[in-house]
């Protein structure tokens, strides 16, 4: 059996922090491979290591003096160091790295380097082998990530590693310069290293423990969700549900790892696993509900639209060719609506409703604004009937009018469109309907 965990930044914070993480990974002998993040705040208004090294970098390309940001960066790992007494002294990679931002090695080599310096720490910490991401982590020359050649170049360099620490974020560029992935990347990392290694579980070590069923802004202490599946995390990602890197899903799902999110703070609570399949019945009908304000949604309506040939393609090219992509498109026999992100959508609107009068002659359009939408998901639904009649009767219930409706055809969630003002109000009345009266 072996584990891949990868930590986040909360989790490694400060040296009180490093001592939790170091006890996990202690616990189980089979977390093998660790994937650090750079230090991330640790307490509300503090910064994190690598928005640190960002404001840095800036400075030295502006030729300005960053003596003082500089040595901020180094005591957050020397403060580390000391109060473990972590037999570790990064002198030399100071310099480097300082002589690098003079040099200006890349914004992105800048960032690299607080993952570099966390997994420094951590390996001497753990007593475990420091790899370099730089040499297993590779970038085709555009920029997208080049996956045979990593995974080739994980499997054979940890092949000869018993235990690892594999610093998360980075990668090297055919020329060798450094290269991020995007913000959050260490959990990406942290999967390609479990797909490389072809680890039985990939554990993703974070503060909260694991997916709730909601924002827990909207309801107070929502339950966890225990297992979901890729499909509805996507669902639910979509609307704004965010732990974990999107980027991270795909190299575990393709080797079919599970992922299990899970709380450095609170080791013994089980997270959430995310799994490809699972014949494990669903708690509630409902896995989870997320939702997102900002929407707005073109109704068109002419009468004979639906035997008028090519109608739904003439008004979806004028959203197109103005670069605004549609989020749904739900339709009647004479009406068809598109939503859309608002905020960008305002910027073209009179382009595209002009464009859509001389395409199609519609009778009327009309544009509605600040519209909500909410996605209740679960791969329960499709073997339970009533689910969407449960939905709109609390939403009645609760006084809130639903706009939009609009069903996968996978059955696996309903999307509802609500005033942005209901928004709250109707999480909570679908919150309430399936899982705390149980249905
Ligand atoms: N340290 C990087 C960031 O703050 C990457 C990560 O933590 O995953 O975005």
């Amino acid at each position: 059996m072996v584990k891949v965990v990868k930590f986040g930044g909360s989790s490694l914070a400060s040296a009180e922090q490093f001592r939790k993480v170091a006890q996990i990974i202690y616990a189980d002998d089979t977390r093998r491979y660790v994937v650090p993040s750079a230090p991330g705040k640790r307490f509300d208004g503090d910064t994190k290591v690598t928005d640190m090294l960002y404001s840095c970098y800036s400075l030295a390309v502006k030729g300005k003096s960053f003596d003082s940001e500089f040595e901020a960066i180094k005591d957050r790992y020397n403060s580390i160091i000391e109060e473990l007494n972590i037999d570790l002294n990064l002198e030399k990679e100071f310099e480097t790295i300082k002589a690098c931002f003079i040099g200006r090695a890349g914004r992105d080599y800048a960032a690299s380097r607080g993952e570099y310096l966390s997994g420094m720490t951590l390996a001497a910490y753990l007593g475990y082998e420091f790899v370099d991401s730089a040499e297993i982590i590779f970038f085709n020359e555009d920029g997208s990530f080049d996956s045979k050649r990593t995974a080739k170049a994980v499997a054979n360099r940890l092949e000869a590693a018993e235990r690892a620490v594999i610093p998360g974020f980075y990668g090297s560029m055919p020329n060798d310069t450094i290269k991020t992935f995007s913000r959050g990347g260490s959990d990406v990392t942290g999967s390609i290293v479990a797909s490389g290694v072809n680890a039985d579980l990939y554990e993703n070590w974070t503060d909260v423990s694991g997916f709730l069923i909601c924002d827990p802004r909207i309801v107070e202490n929502p339950e966890p969700i225990r297992t979901i599946t890729y499909k509805e995390l996507r669902e639910l990602a979509y609307m704004g549900a965010t732990v974990l890197h999107e980027d991270a899903i795909f190299p575990v799902r393709k080797a079919g790892i599970p992922i299990n999110i899970k709380n450095t703070n609170e080791p013994d609570d089980a997270g959430t696993f995310i799994v490809e399949s699972t014949s494990q019945k669903p708690l509630y009908t409902v896995t989870g509900i997320a939702g997102k304000k900002g929407f707005a949604v073109v109704n068109i309506e002419k009468d004979m639209m639906n035997s008028e040939l090519g109608f739904g393609r003439k008004v979806l090219e004028q959203f197109e060719k103005n670069g605004i992509s549609f989020e749904h498109m739900p339709s009647g026999i004479d009406t068809m609506s598109i939503v859309v992100h608002q905020e960008e959508f305002v910027k073209k609107e009179q382009e595209i409703l002009s464009g859509i009068h001389r395409n199609v002659h519609p009778d009327l359009i009309d544009i509605e604004t600040d519209l909500a939408l909410i996605a209740v998901v679960g791969r329960g639904m499709k073997s339970e009937r009533g689910t969407a009649g449960r939905i709109f009767s609390a939403l009645a219930h609760a006084h809130v009018n639903v706009k939009m409706i609009d069903q996968g055809s996978s059955e696996l969630n309903i999307i509802i469109g609500v005033h942005e003002r209901d928004f709250e109000k109707a999480v909570k009345a679908i919150y309430e309907i399936f899982v705390l009266q149980r249905l």
